[in-house]
């Protein structure tokens, strides 16, 4: 058997964690069997679609690079595979079950489901859903009623008085009685177009679907889907009821927690890679002691057995932990490729001072959004500093004035290309300057290092100064020396 599988989004709303989770897993399962993976678009909810949102999956899963085998952009042998352009499917499904007796015609008016739900509410009776008034309606007299043009709606006739079982691949056997489930649920709407439910269903059917993988919060649908296939006589799906993705806090994923949207992500600088590694991990295992895949490792690993029932906690920090190493995998003009768009204010165009101001952030950034912040100073001058933020620890004003003093040929001299040699060289005269002033060389650079970034935390100093070059980073000193000096004065 050719397992097909699909992830069947609704177009409400923006691709989020959740939803990629699934689409993924979908996706890996597929791979890992030599399967078809299938995106289908359900939108059903005709007032909530939007096309824009269409248009965000597809740009999400061009940004993350993974893709289906067959879908409403490039088309199969399934198609079309978007629900509101398959409304003769669901209307010929709804007729088939009509005339099996197995749904009915239903002409109660929203105002009469509206009445009596209020009435219900008013007398505390705890019951939900539809009172199936016209289940009892003769099949005959219904016909002709629709014949004459009178509104109406499908319903599904749930089979009373029995229980409905299902396997979950994950969860193992489930039974419900059907008394429990949404009584007699709308399968067609009145202006023709299906439900979710009849939809979904249909869908699965018709598109040869092997197993389905979403999320958990489907979990109660399922029964009712279990109903539909059997009044169908069709074969249902395996069902793979996949755990929530939850906060910290046990609480299911949402934006009090951080970033939920991709686009979100995506703005705050992380990259496709760590996103999707990341996610994978969500719920399922591989292989011991293994963090980093790439997206054909993680195929080759799935393992639909070692799916974790327990609900994935969203860490925040651990995706950050891996997006630092993504980003320390780029070369530095990669990484200026990526990091432009964040930089806008900053830099028009990658240039060699901006690939070179990468190779000193690289290793101290977890976000791309961090880097403008990071680098500002070898673009435009950092406002002075007070003179206190010059200071080493335990020298006064005086004692910086001539450790800068002092150290001001480190930022003047004309360091040689090789990065070991200009290094040994930067260090030999830091500890020169050091030696006659007495102090550490930690002493020295502190002092060079705000007057050359305006910040006593700072990417490394001697690649600042050979980026910016000696006449820049001379005046910079200077300027320093200028404000401390006037500061000795007062
Ligand atoms: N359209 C549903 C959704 O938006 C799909 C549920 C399913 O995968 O069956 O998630």
């Amino acid at each position: 058997m050719k397992i097909r599988n699909r992830y069947a989004p609704s177009p409400t709303g923006l691709q989020h964690i959740g939803g990629i989770r699934t689409a993924l897993f979908n996706y890996l399962f597929a791979k890992s069997q030599g399967g078809a993976f299938i995106l289908r678009m359900e939108d059903t909810d005709r007032a909530r679609s939007d096309p824009a949102f269409v248009q965000n999956l597809f740009d999400t899963f061009q940004w993350l690079g993974f893709h289906w085998d067959e879908g409403p952009d490039i088309g199969g042998l399934y198609e079309p595979y978007t629900q509101s352009q398959r409304t003769a499917f669901y209307q010929k499904a709804a007729q088939e079950l009509l005339d099996k007796d197995k749904a009915y015609y239903c002409f109660c008016s929203a105002e009469r489901l509206e009445n009596l739900r209020k009435e219900r509410e008013a007398t505390h009776s705890g019951e939900t859903g539809y009172d199936r008034l016209c289940r009892n309606i003769p099949k005959d007299l219904a016909k002709s009623r629709v014949k004459s043009g009178e509104p109406y709606v499908v319903r599904l006739k749930i089979p009373l008085g029995q229980s409905t079982r299902f396997h979950d691949h994950l969860l193992g056997d489930i039974e419900w009685k059907n008394e429990d489930v949404n009584p007699d649920p709308v399968l067609l709407k009145s202006d023709g177009f299906p439900t979710y439910h009849l939809a979904n269903v249909v869908d699965d059917h018709l598109m040869d679907i092997t197993h389905v993988l979403r999320a958990q919060e489907w979990l109660p649908s399922t029964p009712l889907h279990a109903i539909i296939y059997e009044s169908f006589g069709w074969n249902m799906p395996q069902f793979c009821h996949l755990p929530m993705v939850m906060g910290s806090d046990g609480k299911k994923l949402s934006k009090r927690h951080g970033a939920t949207s991709i686009d979100e992500f995506r703005r705050q600088g992380y990259l496709p890679e760590a996103l999707l590694n990341y996610t994978a991990l969500l719920g399922a295992s591989y292989e011991e002691g293994k963090d980093i895949y790439t997206l054909e490792e993680f195929a080759a690993s799935f393992n639909i057995d070692k799916l974790n029932k327990a609900p994935a906690v969203f860490d925040y920090k651990k995706l950050d932990w891996f997006n630092g190493l993504y980003i320390r995998t780029k070369t530095n003009e990669e990484l200026a490729e990526l990091a432009l768009p964040y930089c806008k204010g900053l830099v028009k165009e990658n240039s060699t001072l901006f690939i070179g101001a990468m190779a000193l952030i690289k290793e101290r950034i977890s976000l791309l959004s961090e880097i403008p912040s990071k680098i500002a100073y070898l673009f435009e001058e950092p406002p002075l500093s007070e003179p206190s933020e010059f200071f080493p620890k335990k020298a006064d004003l005086a004692k910086t004035v001539e450790l800068l003093e002092l150290g001001k040929p480190l930022a003047s001299a004309s360091y040689p290309k090789n990065d070991e040699e200009a290094e040994a060289f930067f260090k030999e005269e830091a500890e020169k300057v050091a030696a006659v002033a007495g102090v550490k060389i930690g002493d020295v650079m502190m002092p060079l290092r705000v007057a050359i970034t305006g910040a006593r935390v700072s990417p490394p100093l001697l690649g600042s100064l050979r980026l910016l070059g000696q006449e820049k980073a001379l005046a910079r000193v200077e300027k320093s020396l200028s404000l401390l000096k006037a500061a000795s004065c007062r």
